[in-house]
């Protein structure tokens, strides 16, 4: 086992953990996570989580990008994954910067490859489409999930744009997202929990 110990290296401006040694720094950067808000005739697809953290609250499927792997595919993975569904991307809907608990969120704008199908895979308890009126706003799993969707709604019925950025009084004061562990992250991920 590395024996870590917490340095400045030589030449950085930051406390890393260095090992003792052979002086290898094991740097800690924000993880991605992909996800999309796939749409059909107006309707969202929104996952009800079977994972920590957020059981049972809404979700988009989303999760964090493996290595060797694009964000595009990451998103479409994740689709397939929570609600077994076929999607396609039609490009970056938003991107957020969630400092707190060390995440950049890319969320893409989609739709389903073919006619709509979907299911929840094991991550889910339920796999919906909902109208605008029905979304559970009250059970969503994240504060990210409702930026997002917000984000779908504005660009609804046009090209896309720049991609939409985290709301200027939420970065640093997240509420689930900053308390503990709350994130996107499926739970064969739960490494993200120790550094939160
Ligand atoms: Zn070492």
């Amino acid at each position: 086992m590395p024996d870590f110990v917490r340095q400045i290296p030589v030449g950085d401006n930051r406390e890393r953990s260095v090992c003792a040694s052979c002086g290898h720094v094991d740097y800690e950067n924000p993880k991605i996570v992909a996800g999309s808000v796939v749409s059909h005739d107006g309707l969202v697809l929104l996952c009800r989580r079977a994972i920590a953290p957020r059981i049972g609250f809404w979700t988009l499927p989303a999760g964090y990008l493996e290595l060797g792997e694009t964000v595009e595919a990451g998103a479409r993975r994740e689709a397939s994954e929570e609600a077994e569904a076929d999607i396609e991307l039609d490009g970056i809907l938003a991107v957020y910067s969630i400092a707190r608990i060390g995440q950049v969120q890319i969320i893409f704008r989609a739709r389903f490859a073919g006619e709509p199908a979907f299911a929840a895979g094991v991550e889910s308890q339920d796999v919906r489409l909902f109208a605008w009126d029905d979304i559970p706003w009250s059970e969503l799993a994240f504060p990210s999930v409702h930026w997002s969707l917000q984000a779908w709604r504005d660009s609804q019925n046009s090209p896309l744009g720049a991609p939409r950025g985290t709301p200027r009084s939420a970065d640093g004061g997240l509420e689930a997202e900053a308390n503990g562990s709350a994130s996107f992250g499926p739970s064969r991920h739960d490494a993200f929990g120790a550094s939160a």
